[in-house]
């Protein structure tokens, strides 16, 4: 398949111009098993996430705040950086 034929059938720019999947849940995500049927493809947010160790975590700061809503390894990571911080 051709990229622009990927894009047009499978991504959409959201509103903060990032590209992501046109439809939830993801359409490589088989709902019987709960796997991805592209995991030696996934795309590499994919494969970096929950993007607990991204080098730089303060740039990333609106994902995390997104992400601690959805994963709760995230969720763990930030309530122990407010514990370290006496938040
Ligand atoms: S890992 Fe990525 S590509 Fe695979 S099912 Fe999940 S969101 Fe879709």
């Amino acid at each position: 398949m051709k990229a622009a034929d990927f894009e047009a059938r499978y991504l959409r720019v959201d509103e903060d111009g990032d590209w992501v999947m046109n439809s939830l849940p993801c359409p490589f995500l088989a709902l019987d098993t709960n796997k991805c049927t592209i995991y030696e493809y996934a795309p590499k947010a994919c494969r970096q996430f929950p993007h607990t160790d991204h080098p730089n975590m303060k740039s990333i700061l609106p994902l995390t705040e997104t992400n601690v809503r959805h994963c709760p390894a995230v969720y763990e990571m930030v309530e122990r950086m407010k514990l370290s911080a006496d938040i």
